[in-house]
């Protein structure tokens, strides 16, 4: 595989005039997002602007954001074109996208052919096994977060993304509940790459069903309903488990597993031995990117559409 370019920003105090702003595109925790047309090159972009003031350009690139995205030049993760500041407000400028998955998968009645949910994995998952290679994880992986354009899906939103190697204890997370893999439920400050691949399980089963496999209501609700599909582990099966629940006093519910083949009847049985594989109590026994790239589901598929 080729090294990665790096990517070159355009560090400017200039104005934001180059661009005529087209529609809001959404409104999140970090920034508002419009849709933009380049007025040169007629390139169409969408452009971040962050909540926060930034006063200098060493606090700007202190953002996760620009860290994690300047070192990941990848087809499936979102392109940062450039970063404006002007007026003490900081623009994000990325190429520009469609919709979300979550756009997707709202009203949608039919469901996603079988090949469709393959190409929306495979190329989620090769943009995490390049991130995870250089040394970030995400933690905020969810349908509003993968970028769609035809059939090309690109990750996006690096507000939350973390270095694999930063020291933990990460005590400062915010990401969606849904999506939330077990050890984060159960506060272990020292989680890593395995909960981007815990939320692709959730995200997979989700997009078979058309509604969220794991809608919690809040944190407690959230372990329930993981353990009434999953199965509440067993020591054995997750020792660090029991000793996260031990430490906040929590107690496993008892349930036996509801099988997986049960509640979404239309995925194979290879996509259910994958989802299986992703949604693993025990990060540490829970496929990593690279491997699930070679899980048998994806026998044969290697179109990227991006
Ligand atoms: P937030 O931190 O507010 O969640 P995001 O980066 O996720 O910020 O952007 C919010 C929403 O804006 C996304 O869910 C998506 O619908 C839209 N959006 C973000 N980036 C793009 C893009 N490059 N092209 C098109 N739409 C985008
Ligand atoms: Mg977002």
């Amino acid at each position: 595989p080729k090294t990665p370019k790096p990517l070159k920003f355009e560090f400017s105090i200039i104005s934001m005039d180059r661009y005529k702003i087209l529609k809001t595109l959404g409104d999140g925790t970090y920034g508002s997002v419009v849709k933009a047309i380049n007025k040169q090159s007629n390139e169409e972009v969408a452009i971040k602007k962050m909540k926060k003031k930034f006063y200098s350009w060493e606090e700007c690139m202190a953002l996760r954001e620009i860290k994690s995205l300047r070192k990941l030049n990848q087809i499936n993760i979102v392109k940062l074109k450039e970063v404006i500041r002007v007026n003490d407000d900081l623009y994000f400028v990325f190429e520009f996208m469609e919709q979300n998955i979550y756009h997707l998968m709202k009203d949608r009645r039919e469901d996603f052919p079988e090949s469709q949910i393959k190409s929306i994995m495979y190329q989620t998952l090769l943009g995490l096994a390049n991130m995870h290679k250089h040394g970030f994880f995400h933690r905020d992986l969810k349908p509003e977060n993968l970028l769609v354009k035809g059939d090309a899906v690109k990750i996006a939103d690096f507000g939350l993304a973390r270095e694999i190697r930063s020291k933990p204890p990460f005590t400062d997370y915010v990401s969606t509940r849904w999506y939330r893999a077990p050890e984060i439920l159960l506060r272990s400050t020292n989680y890593n790459s395995p909960v981007d691949i815990f939320a692709c399980g959730a995200m997979m089963a989700e997009l078979y069903m058309l509604r969220p496999l794991f809608p919690g209501n809040n944190e407690t609700d959230q372990i329930y309903k993981t353990c009434a599909v999953l199965g509440s582990p067993t020591q054995t099966q997750w020792p660090d488990g029991y000793k996260l629940a031990s430490k906040m006093g929590f107690t496993f519910p008892k349930f036996v597993p509801t099988p997986l083949s049960q509640l979404i009847p239309n995925a194979s049985e290879q996509a259910i031995d994958f989802m299986m594989r992703m949604l693993s109590f025990d990060p540490q026994k829970r496929i990593t990117a690279a491997q699930a790239l070679k899980h048998p589901w994806f026998d044969g598929w290697t179109s990227n559409p991006a």
